[in-house]
């Protein structure tokens, strides 16, 4: 093989690492998707008014992109997800955990974004 075909081969095959890297940058940038599932659906529960709401994948991309239904104030740190409650009208709603045994949806952090440790105790110490 002659020198000028020897490179000629290397930068082909630079032009395609180089092609083949953007294209999955692209792809991984892109690929994430937020499907309608309820079998993926995460659950959610108001703190004040104890509203269910479970939210697939799409409907919480839609609820986290939208300008009033997720807190986005100034004094809220932003780290924990915090949305609206149609019912009571604030920002109410945050992750719950279901507890298995008792069926109880559990906040696991309250409306200021605080979280809230939720182990197996917290059904039993709830109403006391
Ligand atoms: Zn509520």
């Amino acid at each position: 093989m002659s020198p000028a075909a020897k490179n000629g081969l290397m930068l082909a095959v630079l032009v395609l690492a180089l092609v083949g890297a953007a294209f999955f940058f692209k792809r991984s940038g892109t690929e994430r998707t937020y499907p309608d599932d309820p079998t993926l659906a995460t659950q959610w529960v108001c703190v004040k008014c104890g509203k269910h709401y479970s939210l697939t994948p799409s409907q919480y991309k839609a609820w986290l992109d939208s300008k009033d239904k997720v807190r986005r104030d100034p004094n809220f740190s932003g780290r924990i997800v915090v949305f609206w409650c149609d019912d009571c009208r604030e920002f109410q709603v945050v992750r719950a955990k279901v507890d298995r045994a008792t069926g109880k949806w559990l906040p696991t952090s309250d409306a200021a974004g605080n979280p809230i440790p939720v182990n197996a105790d917290a059904g039993k110490t709830e109403g006391q």
